[in-house]
């Protein structure tokens, strides 16, 4: 065992690892600690059923860019993404449905079941949105300027920033720029009549926010869900073969090639701070560990909060990461089952396109919101929008001959409640959630085997995530970019010299899209090369 290490990683997420395996390429001697018995934090596979693998937390891949995949040689490692197509399906109450496929005409077709005009609409649409996606790509591959210290290179970037927006063709650069604080509502509307059209593109603009559609800023959500790739496809998403574990095992395995030490079942206690500067972690079983740099990648609140403590740091920046917004409203319940649904407006048991979709309960914008009115006052939607996926019709390695895993994301479900408690609600709550996808799917409660429900809670407990937010911290305007985690420090640094983050809660943000742990590792090297750790 090494004495001292050149860079000490607290957490086993993607980031963590991703961070991990690329300070490990380029010749740094690498440990990372992980509390869990498994790596991948929020992206992970387990066996919570005798005989089916459950993608526990994250379902869907889009967002991990393909450069990543390439440098890190993924494929070697087993991974492998099935594309989701059909994309969408949203059953209406009336008994028609809507489906988004990968194939554009098609889905015109599908569109001009509701409005011819929103039919026609469509490719610009997709167009517009893809020459959005373009340059908001741009800005997820570099690291954040500088707002409260401004240097030369801060200004230059900020330059170069502006630039690249007033290269923007119209009408997309004022889009962009209205983007930023418009709600998912408005940007749609401006768009499309149909209702339902629209709720059923505005569920990305609300997945994992604190917000409904008509919230100022849940566009910019929208954008930050359509963005990533698959196999190419803009806006595609993806089941992982072996679920969402099998990247983040992937991810460690190009680690574990380049010499990088993974220990699980290993807490952090506390990052080891004297005057200053970063000493290594201590762990919950009394050990201590050096290391001339620590990367931390639980969020923010965690990290300075609980394992630097207050005491080190100055009260200003103490104040700034308490008041990240990091309450969340998201839920997630996992279900065996005996076979596949049938749906009122698709009947049938046999395997058919919709089932290999996302399904979206949630017929209309109004519906949302209202789920949105009660959260917000801190009580469970009694309405829940929800977004439903069967990973086991493109992979049946998952579960046993005949069988089935669904994934309900639920939206919303506040942490911070009014009245109850999560561990006392919980169950009753999800039967409640059973009731629901019934009236869609008769005869749906009887084909469930077994049932395991994540409240906020349970995902603050599991996979330390404070609040129980699924990104580490708000995704609105205010907390992205150049203010996220907090302004003047943006660039995965932080206020303790040798201290970084490489987590979601860093730019560009959350889901499963390796990009802030890559950043951090080309921060670290950075500063290793100039001896300034
Ligand atoms: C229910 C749910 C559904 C989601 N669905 C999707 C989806 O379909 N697609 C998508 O792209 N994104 C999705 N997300 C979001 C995405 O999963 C997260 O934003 C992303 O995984 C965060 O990755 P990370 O590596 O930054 O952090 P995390 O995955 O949170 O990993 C942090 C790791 O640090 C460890 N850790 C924390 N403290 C300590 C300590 N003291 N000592 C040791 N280890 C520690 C944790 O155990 C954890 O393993 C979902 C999230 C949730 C919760």
């Amino acid at each position: 065992m090494l004495d001292r290490w050149d860079a000490v990683i607290v957490g086993a997420g993607h980031n963590g690892l991703v961070a991990a395996a690329y300070l490990a390429r380029a010749g740094l001697r690498v440990l990372v600690l992980e509390r869990r018995s498994r790596v991948g934090g929020a992206s992970a596979t387990e066996e919570v059923f005798p005989g089916f693998r459950v993608s526990t937390a994250a379902y869907l891949c889009s967002l991990f860019p393909e450069r990543l995949i390439r440098e890190l040689d993924l494929p070697r490692y087993g991974y492998h993404v099935y594309a989701k197509d059909p994309a969408f399906f949203t059953p209406f109450p009336d008994g028609r449905f809507l489906l988004f496929w990968q194939d554009q005409k098609r889905t015109c077709g599908e569109i001009a079941k509701f409005s011819r005009r929103d039919a026609e609409t469509y490719p610009a649409y997709e167009a517009h949105l893809e020459q959005l996606a373009q340059w908001v790509e741009q800005i997820l591959w570099r690291p954040p300027p500088n707002l409260a210290r401004m240097r030369a290179r801060d200004l230059w970037e900020f330059g170069e920033l502006g630039w690249a927006i007033l290269r923007l063709e119209e009408p997309a650069r004022v889009s962009l720029l209205k983007l930023l604080a418009q709600s998912a509502a408005d940007f749609l509307e401006s768009w499309f009549e149909s209702e339902e059209v629209k709720v059923t593109l505005a569920t990305d603009g609300v997945i994992g926010t604190a917000g409904g559609p008509r919230t100022p800023g849940t566009a910019y959500v929208l954008l930050h869900h359509v963005m990533g790739k698959v196999n190419g496809h803009r806006g595609l998403w993806g089941f992982v073969r072996g679920g969402m574990g099998a990247l983040s095992e992937a991810i460690a395995a190009a680690a574990r090639a380049a010499g990088v030490r993974i220990r699980t079942e290993t807490e952090v206690q506390r990052i080891l701070v004297r005057d200053g500067r970063v000493l290594g972690v201590g762990l919950a079983n009394g050990e201590e560990i050096r290391a001339r740099c620590v990367l931390s990648n639980a969020d923010p609140k965690r990290t300075f909060l609980t394992l630097v403590g207050e005491s080190e740091l100055d009260p200003e920046f103490v104040h700034q990461v308490k008041a990240i917004r990091m309450s969340g409203y998201a839920m997630k319940i996992n279900l065996a089952l005996d076979g596949l649904p049938s749906f009122k407006a698709q009947p049938g048991t046999h395997l058919m396109p919709h089932h290999r979709t996302t399904i979206h309960i949630c017929p209309d914008m109004d519906y949302i919101e209202r789920a949105w009115d009660e959260a917000k006052y801190g009580r469970p939607s009694s309405f829940p929008m929800l977004e439903i996926t069967i990973p086991t019709t493109y992979d049946d390695s998952l579960a046993p001959p005949g069988k089935h895993i669904m994934g309900i994301f639920l939206q919303y479900a506040p942490y911070r409640l009014r009245e109850g408690d999560w561990r006392a609600m919980k169950e009753a709550y999800a039967d409640r959630v059973m009731d629901l996808i019934e009236e869609y799917a008769p005869g749906f409660k009887d084909r469930i085997l077994d049932r395991h429900v994540l409240s906020p809670q349970d995902l603050e407990e599991e996979f330390g995530l404070t609040g129980g937010n699924i990104f580490h911290g708000d995704m609105s305007a205010d907390q992205l970019f150049a203010f996220r985690p907090v302004p003047g420090w943006a660039r995965y640094r932080t206020p303790i010299r040798g201290l970084y983050l490489c987590g979601a809660g860093t730019h560009p943000g959350g889901g499963v899209m390796g990009l802030p742990g890559y950043h951090a590792a080309r921060e670290v090297l950075r500063d290793w090369r100039r001896r300034r750790v």
